[in-house]
């Protein structure tokens, strides 16, 4: 094969022009079919949601989707890999309601139809996945769309209702109720690990209300001597005499006035006060009462909390007026107490166990007023108390957070809390609930808000389906430890805590567009409610006589069936998205209705990547899945990244302007540059990163570096008709030059640094030799063999140096040929002709030889220093010095030195020293050398090429310069190509100065 110089085209042209060559060629696919099926490498991609657009972070996860399955294919294993979209939940919902001008959940069903709301869904997602087609592919990820598989396909939905029935069946799946975060705009639940995902907390301000309760039969009276208190805040500076005084003053006006007693509440969601129906107290904990007003005031003993309630915030931050008279009192005085309620009770309320104080463990005396006001229906702990105590308790909204009772029936819980806080303060008006608010204060802090719609988030009761997570929790944990994460800490940190912390899973979810729950549930004669399960189509079929084309909503709700007399309907409920991407990696081939080998030969993956929000999500629930239904891990190798900030460091985002269009840099320069940033970046430590363009740039600039090389190869692979025999074959054991051996053998060492660390699938340490292994090979290797090149006779030295570059460049091609599969295919096309470098076998590591390594740094560490030298003395390197004394290396290596240091002699000693001297000899030489370069720079002005023969003329009136000339004219003629020297003016001219003297060089192609 020959080569022809100026043959190198830009990134951008050979990038897109590959992007369709490995279309028209299938090679992606031939890659794959090219393995056999007995070695397959399993790779599961997590479904992006179909309605997002690519953005730089899922440009990221699929970099290195493309880079690892690249590798593998490499080392002869067949990696096939299929696109996934996940189509259902909320985020498609809200995209959906957005286009159909949707306001009010209600509206669907009502004032427009589920059947058009659905069928908008649907259509929405089948119009939306183009866009991801082309990003995808100018990344240069190979990855089959066209037989994606979707999370709303009827088989993948069945699959799910398999996966449903079989859990429940083995008893992992209960119906309950929980106290949930939950979106009232969507009226639907939300799971913890949704909100904890993407940050979905806010800085809100809310009000802090600090809220009487009036106890029922408690006499200060009953307490005879009371234990007076001990208080000595800042806020309080009279003496303790004094101080006494008072105390026993207010105790004494507090017992024969008989002042109301109460017990003071702090709570930031007044909303929840008509729903009040307990409160809790705990009896580890002391309290102290607290004369202020006419009124006594029962709070936790903490001089922090006391202080900071009896502050009038709202009013110049003064002290209200309050004495403490008796302390050290026990929770336990209170528990089992009644407390007069504040609002007249509702029938659900009037029961025994209502409006009692009870202990719970929950309350501290750290933060509030040490006593909780209880909304069993609005909180998680309150509901959790309340089961245990039998407690009633009532909901006073309806699914939109809409009141449903009481004074502020009608309005959203959100809008007028503030409003219940000041209306509860002020006294005007007869209601009992006047001036139960003692105190406003206002507080900033995080709320959790819907992490699509924004809306503020509630806690509530709400019935719900569950997976029983605590049931599985060890084996979760067991199994973990088989899996390979990288980085690793993840494993015992982040993914452990996940499981150890996790709730059940609360899956079902009172929406529309999703995998409908398959339960179907019916009253028979005695009032008793039965269920029913269904695991597939086919049984929905025997029950019912019907077959439908869309499980979805609305359709699968009319199916009906009767067993016994019983008439089963569905319940309204649809999954949780994430129990649907969990069951991926057998619903993707619709296991075990079909492909039971194929799935069987799939699981477990060995390999997932995607970045750390996911580690408490699709992580988490495919692992749970996995172990509900398997018992057994669903990966066992996965990277965690970290995420893609903008070049200010703050998340990006179209409103800050802190990044660049992911097409546009990959345009502008090139898309393995962008992938080999992201690549080596912290990113694949699991570490959040920055992305500056500048350093996609400096990368891109490196990378070029490689065809720089492939210029110089080309250039006088051309000149010297030099050819390519078509044997890949390490030319090693041939060559005799020091230099190949050490390129050859540095080219093997970063084959085995990069094989040895993507096999631990340790990405950022695979690729950090690379760009050392370019330089090495650009600034040194070519740097010092251009002269071998530029010899004109033909003999085996250059033949050597041809075969190694050759050699060394394809080779470079296949080891960067995960990370930056277009240089790598441009570079290997060009050099070979051959049809793809992603077809090939990944390298077998040639001999490293350590000793011409170790040998290598050292020449090239003593030449460093002898140049330092020179630099420091203001010597240029074009002037010849007489010696340099160097530590002692093999004898081949004395040329290299004497060439790079530019000396007549080198001489072996401990410590680098160059001889400062210049002879008149040295001088002359040193100012031929001069002429040279002027020489060749006025060839290049005179646009030749770099095998013209000239004529040329050297005309000056220095007499060092001619003496120099003179001297060394046959050096001059061999470096410059020139045939002849005369005195006579050729046609191009240039006239230079060297050192203060004049020199007029003309020439012309001889
Ligand atoms: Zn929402």
């Amino acid at each position: 094969m020959k080569f022809t110089s100026n043959t190198r085209r830009k990134a951008i042209e050979y990038e897109k022009a590959l992007v369709d060559y490995w279309k028209l060629n299938k090679t992606f696919e031939k890659s794959v079919e090219q393995r056999s099926k007995d070695e397959s490498y399993v790779f599961y991609d997590g479904p992006p949601f179909i309605t997002g657009e690519p953005h730089h972070g899922t440009l990221l996860s699929s970099i290195v989707k493309d880079a690892i399955p690249r590798y593998w294919t490499m080392k002869g294993k067949r990696v096939e890999r299929v696109w996934g979209w996940d189509c259902h939940g909320l985020p498609a919902e809200v995209f959906t309601e957005k286009k159909l001008g949707v306001e009010d959940r209600r509206d669907i069903g009502t004032k427009i139809s589920l059947e058009k709301y659905i069928t908008t869904c649907r259509d929405n997602m089948v119009q939306t996945g183009n866009l991801w087609e082309d990003t995808i592919d100018r990344i240069g990820r190979w990855v089959e769309f066209d037989n994606a598989y979707k999370t709303m396909d009827k088989e993948y939905m069945e699959s799910v209702w398999w996966a449903f029935k079989t859990l429940h069946e083995k008893g992992k799946i209960y119906e309950g109720e929980r106290v949930l975060m939950y979106c009232t705009r969507d009226a639907t639940p939300l799971a913890k690990a949704e909100i904890a995902m993407d940050n979905s907390y806010q800085t809100d301000t809310d009000p802090s209300v600090f809220v009487k309760f009036k106890l029922k039969d408690y006499n200060l009276q009953d307490i005879a001597d009371p234990v007076m208190y001990n208080y000595s805040s800042k806020a309080d500076k009279e003496s303790s005499t004094a101080l006494q005084e008072k105390q026993v003053e207010a105790h004494r006006l507090a017992t024969e006035n008989n002042y109301p007693v109460y017990l003071l509440a702090w709570t930031t969601t007044p909303w929840t006060l008509p729903s009040n129906s307990a409160i809790a107290v705990n009896r580890d904990v002391d309290y102290v009462q607290i004369v202020a007003g006419e009124e006594v005031f029962i709070m936790v003993d903490n001089h922090d909390l006391i202080d900071d309630v009896f502050i009038d915030k709202q009013n110049g931050n003064k002290r209200i007026e309050h004495t403490v008279i008796r302390s050290n009192i026990s929770g336990e005085e209170f528990v089992g107490k009644n407390y007069e309620p504040l609002f007249a009770p509702v029938e659900e309320l009037q029961k025994p166990n209502a409006f009692k104080i009870w202990h719970a463990d929950f309350v501290t005396d750290e933060q509030g007023t040490g006593v909780a006001h209880e909304s069993p229906a609005y909180g998680e702990e309150d509901y959790d108390l309340s089961r245990e105590n039998d407690i009633p308790w009532v909901m006073s909204t309806d699914e939109n957070g809409f009141f449903t009772m009481g004074p502020w029936e009608g309005h959203n819980v959100w809008e007028v809390n503030k409003q219940i806080a000041k209306d509860m303060h002020s006294t005007e008006g007869v209601e009992a609930w006047r001036g139960a608010v003692w105190k406003i204060d206002y507080i900033r802090h995080e709320y959790p808000h819907c992490y699509r719609c924004d809306t503020k988030l509630m806690y509530r009761a709400h019935p719900s389906w569950f997976m029983d997570i605590a049931g599985q929790k060890d084996r979760m944990l067991e199994l973990n430890e088989d899996i390979n994460w990288f980085p690793e800490h993840i494993k015992n940190g982040r993914f452990q805590k996940t499981v150890e912390s996790a709730p059940d899973w609360n899956i079902s979810r009172d929406r529309f567009w999703a995998t409908a729950m398959p339960v179907w549930k019916g009253v028979g004669e005695d009032g008793k409610t039965h269920t029913k399960v269904v695991g597939s189509y086919a049984e929905l079929k025997e029950l019912s006589g019907v077959e439908l084309d869309d499980y979805h909503r609305p359709w699968v709700d009319d199916i009906v069936f009767t067993i016994d007399g019983v008439e089963y309907k569905r319940i309204e409920k649809v999954m949780d998205c994430w129990f649907e991407s969990g069951s991926m990696p057998f619903a993707q081939f619709h296991y075990p209705f079909e492909n039971k080998e194929k799935f069987e030969s799939s699981f477990p993956s060995d390999f997932i990547v995607e970045y750390v929000g996911q580690v408490r999500a699709w992580f988490y629930y495919m692992h749970a899945v996995a172990i509900g239904l398997f018992d057994e891990v669903s990966f066992k190798n996965v990277i965690v990244t970290g995420s893609v900030a903008g070049n200010d460091g703050r998340k990006m985002s179209k409103s800050f302007g802190n990044y660049t269009d992911p097409n546009e840099l990959m345009d502008e320069y090139s898309a393995d540059a962008l992938r080999f940033t992201l690549l080596s970046s912290p990113l694949l430590n699991g570490e959040d990163y920055a992305l500056i363009d500048k350093n996609v740039k400096d990368n891109h600039r490196k990378l070029a570096m490689v065809w720089n090389m492939y210029d110089f190869f080309t250039m006088y692979a051309e000149v010297d008709g030099w050819q390519w025999k078509g044997e890949l074959s390490d030319p090693s054991s041939d060559v005799e030059n020091p230099l190949d051996s050490w390129i050859l053998s540095r080219v093997h060492q970063l084959n085995q640094e990069v094989e040895q660390h993507l096999q631990n699938y340790d990405i950022p340490n695979a690729m950090k030799p690379i760009l050392p292994f370019i330089d090495d090979a650009s600034n040194w290797y070519i740097r010092r063999s251009r002269r071998r090149f530029w010899k004109s006779d033909d003999d085996d030295d250059k033949q050597q140096a041809y075969r190694t570059l050759h050699y060394v460049l394809t080779q470079l091609s296949l080891i960067v040929a995960p990370f930056t599969p277009f240089l790598a295919e441009e570079l290997y096309q060009k050099l070979t002709g051959g049809e793809s470098v992603h077809l090939l076998d990944w390298p077998e590591v040639g001999y490293v030889n350590e000793q011409l390594a170790t040998d290598m740094k050292s020449v090239r560490e003593s030449i460093s220093e002898a140049l330092n030298q020179r630099a420091r003395n203001q010597l240029k390197v074009r002037q010849p010095l007489a010696s340099v004394s160097v530590p002692e290396v093999p004898e081949q290596y004395r040329e290299i030195i004497a060439e790079e240091v530019n000396v007549k002699e080198v001489v072996w000693a401990e410590e680098v020293e160059i001889d400062t001297t210049i002879s008149p000899e040295l001088k002359r030489e040193g100012l031929m050398r001069e002429v040279v370069r002027h020489i060749q720079s006025t060839r290049k002005k005179a646009q030749l090429d770099v095998d013209d023969r000239i004529k040329l003329s050297l005309t000056t009136e220095s007499t060092d310069l001619q003496a120099a000339i003179d001297e060394h004219l046959d050096i001059i003629k061999q470096e410059t190509l020139a045939a002849e020297v005369s005195e006579d003016g050729f046609g191009y001219q240039e006239l230079v100065k060297i050192e203060g003297e004049e020199l007029e060089i003309s020439l012309e192609t001889a």
